[in-house]
């Protein structure tokens, strides 16, 4: 057998050893004689599957009790929906725009009530967070997309929130699909926190959603649809249906692996090293370059681009990297569709020496291509 590394910005790679230790359990899961994946969510070999991931997040992340942890489904696409649907109140909310997942955000809230985009770099093709010192005015939430899966951006600082006129605070909400768990974060400056699994923490099929209690209210319009209510899920422990079992499962044993490795500590450690070792070798090349500014720059999504300049001769030149690289064993490193270019991502499980074998194809490639 041989894997590749799998620089892929999602579904994404996961720890080998999570993978094994599934594996091992297929058939049997500890002396049930079923497969996780045959059980009732609702048994009880399954119930401490759940409960077990949940304690292991709220751990890692420091959650304080005041804020409810529910496994739902529908993608984090779902939460562009959700998220106004559910906190939709004086019937505005403020949005950062800084990239194509905020985008999709931005027109998804639109349906639901009124959008102040705040701030936007999408005239500089999004290639630094704009600032934001400060989201203040009569707004149900502000909302920010923490790290820009597509165009490799993160925010270094998170935007102060100030009151409403009537001396409310204004909650912030947090797409953190592609870094949860890549750093350490304060839960508590966050109203909602939610990320699909994809990326960091599981297989596709479930998304995590942190959210203060407070905010989980009865439904505002009564025609939202039961399961796009936070309460539904609230009330049940993330059991209201079926929940993704397996994938939950899965979770449960990367989040057991971060645990082992220093946490989100240890988890940063991991990624500051990784990311360095890219960017530098990124910023001292003649032949590559990012395209992104220094101190917006995202540890887990990196674009990069040659330094060819004759439009012609671009696309070949990256179709030629991304197939070549391919047969070196170094997968999906294609930038994304609407931005070009090529980008590895570098999460959680991916280890310092797939970076290094990043690397060294990259001088060779830069050597036969001057
Ligand atoms: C991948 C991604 C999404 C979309 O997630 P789905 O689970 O496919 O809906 C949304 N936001 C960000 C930041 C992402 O990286």
């Amino acid at each position: 057998m041989s894997r590749v590394y799998n620089f892929s910005a999602g579904p994404s790679c996961l720890p080998e050893s999570v993978l094994q230790e599934a594996a091992a359990e297929m058939l049997d899961y500890q002396g049930s004689g079923q497969s996780v994946m045959e059980m009732s969510h609702r048994s009880k070999n399954y119930e401490p599957i759940i409960q077990d991931a949940e304690a292991r997040v709220r751990r890692l992340m420091s959650i304080p009790d005041n804020y409810a942890i529910l496994f739902l489904q529908g993608g984090a696409s779902t939460q562009f929906a959700m998220v106004p649907m559910n906190l939709k109140k004086l019937g505005k909310a403020a949005y950062v725009d800084t990239g194509i997942w905020s985008d999709k955000a931005i027109k998804e809230a639109k349906k639901y009530l009124t959008v102040d985009v705040i701030a936007s770099s999408k005239d500089h093709g999004y290639t630094f967070i704009p600032e934001v010192n400060r989201i203040e005015g009569d707004y149900d939430y502000g909302y920010i997309t923490l790290n820009n899966t597509i165009v490799g951006t993160k925010w270094a600082t998170l935007p102060e929130m100030g009151k409403r006129s009537d001396g409310t605070d204004i909650p912030l909400v947090a797409d953190a699909s592609s870094c949860i768990l890549s750093e350490p974060v304060d839960i508590s400056r966050f109203g909602i926190f939610f990320a699909g699994a994809q990326k960091n923490l599981a297989p596709a099929g479930v998304t995590l959603v942190i959210i203060r209690k407070d905010l989980i209210t009865e439904f505002p319009d009564p025609l939202t649809p039961t399961m796009l209510d936070y309460k539904t899920h609230a009330d049940s422990d993330s059991m209201y249906n079926t929940p993704p079992c397996y994938t939950i499962y899965i979770m449960g044993k990367v989040l057991a692996w971060i645990e082992a490795n220093g946490g989100a500590q240890g988890m940063l450690k991991r990624n500051q090293e990784k990311a360095d070792l890219f960017y530098s070798y990124l910023d001292s090349s003649d032949f590559y370059k990012s395209p992104v500014e220094k101190n917006s720059r995202s540890l887990m999504n990196i674009p990069f681009v040659t330094r060819e300049t004759d439009p012609d001769k671009v696309a070949a030149l990256n179709k030629r990297f991304v197939a070549e690289a391919a047969a070196a064993g170094l997968v999906n490193l294609a930038g994304h569709r609407l931005v070009g270019g090529m980008r590895a991502s570098i999460y959680n499980a991916m280890p310092i020496e797939g970076v290094k074998a990043l690397i060294a194809f990259m001088d060779k490639f830069a050597a036969e291509n001057r």
